[in-house]
């Protein structure tokens, strides 16, 4: 039996009001004439947290447009541009979701490692250490802040650059920034978390270590999702921290089967990876009998809409391409089903989920 031996965070500051030490915090991680470059979701453009960037010298604010989620294409993009213009930078800010955290980090590791993100989309390719990388969340639930993946859809697979490279050396949580978020967006991320708990604590890889934090982000997001009436501050907080255990829960174990058949969404039509989660989670009663139970429950307070026929109409070719790419993710399949999955979730059985949707 060998043990993963895997990288962490280096720093993390947790609390409100924390991204104003921001400034002390890039201090050190400065370099002459490097930039720190300030990655920000483009919800924020024109809103008053980009004047509280700390900008020095030369930085730069790019707004990122997570329209869609990361590309391999746009990552490439962006890390040629700041090799332009600046040769090398400082850092990577990351301040948004899980898809500006994905960008930020995918950028920090193109800004020293030959060629494209496409070809390191796999587990342990990265062979360098990237730029000085910062994660900021302002929206909670995809872990992305703790994992050592970077989420990317590339020329023919969507999959991170799984490497001990990958995990931010800082990460600041001040859980105002999600304030604003819109109550649907915000409940589909924060279902990315609950999903999360349950592919983790139901898992063949579970541990205690992966148990303790996956238990605790449970209980949080029950509290949040089904014993809270109204979203308040102490949401906002307890949702942040749910985020980071269900993340730790994951980095000893995986998820499970409502990640690889949206994986296969996600793919094909683009549906993004919280909303997609829930079209899935919503037919796994098979699978997770508890967990959908009480996921309906969530969706059934909130009064959230959960999209279905979504693969309606959909051609036999449309579907195996959906097939391929959820079948790739095979660490997920085994901790899911076990050893024998391939027995389990034949292509006529995934045929048939995916139908369902
Ligand atoms: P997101 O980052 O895709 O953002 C969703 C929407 O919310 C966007 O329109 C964005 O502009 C907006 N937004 C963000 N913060 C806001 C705020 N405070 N107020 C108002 N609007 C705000 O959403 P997400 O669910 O956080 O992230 C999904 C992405 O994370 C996917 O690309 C997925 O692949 C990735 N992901 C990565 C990991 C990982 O471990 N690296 C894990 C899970 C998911
Ligand atoms: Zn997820």
């Amino acid at each position: 039996m060998k043990f993963r031996n895997f990288k962490m965070v280096d720093y993390v500051v947790y609390g409100r009001g924390s991204f104003d030490q921001l400034d002390e915090i890039l201090a050190p991680h400065r370099k002459e004439g490097q930039p720190m470059v300030f990655l920000v979701d483009h919800f924020f453009e024109g809103k008053p947290l980009v004047a509280r960037i700390p900008l020095r010298g030369n930085d730069k604010v790019i707004f990122a447009d997570v329209t869609y989620e990361p590309k391999t294409t746009q990552v490439d993009k962006l890390a040629q541009s700041l090799k332009d213009e600046f040769g090398q930078v400082s850092g990577v800010i990351g301040i948004g979701g899980g898809s500006t955290m994905d960008l930020a980090k995918a950028v920090s590791l193109m800004m020293t490692n030959p060629g494209s993100s496409a070809d390191y989309q796999g587990w342990d390719l990265v062979k360098l250490p990237g730029v000085y990388k910062a994660g900021i969340p302002t929206l909670s639930g995809t872990g992305a802040e703790v994992s050592r993946t970077t989420v990317l859809t590339g020329p023919t697979r969507k999959l991170g650059m799984n490497s001990d490279f990958t995990p931010f050396d800082q990460i600041v949580l001040d859980p105002e920034l999600t304030t604003n978020a819109p109550a649907n967006q915000r409940f589909y991320t924060g279902m990315d978390c609950y999903i999360h708990c349950i592919e983790s604590l139901q898992g063949t890889y579970l541990n205690e270590f992966s148990k303790s934090y996956g238990e605790k982000a449970l209980e949080l997001c029950q509290y949040i999702f089904l014993e809270k009436d109204t979203w308040d501050e102490e949401c906002d907080d307890k949702l942040m921290m749910a985020s980071y255990a269900g993340g730790m829960s994951i980095a000893y174990s995986q998820v499970g089967v409502a990640h690889a058949v949206s994986y296969g969404l996600s793919y094909l039509l683009g549906t993004k990876h919280g909303v997609g989660n829930c079209i899935v989670m919503n037919h796994l009663e098979e699978y997770y009998p508890q967990g959908v139970a009480e996921f309906k429950r969530m969706v059934e307070k909130g009064g959230f809409d959960i999209p279905q026929g979504i693969t309606k109409g959909l051609t036999d070719e449309q579907f195996d391409k959906m097939i391929d790419v959820s079948l790739g993710m095979k660490p997920l399949w085994e901790n899911a089903l076990g050893k024998d999955w391939e027995q389990i979730m034949t292509r006529e059985k995934l045929r048939a989920l995916y139908e369902k949707l």
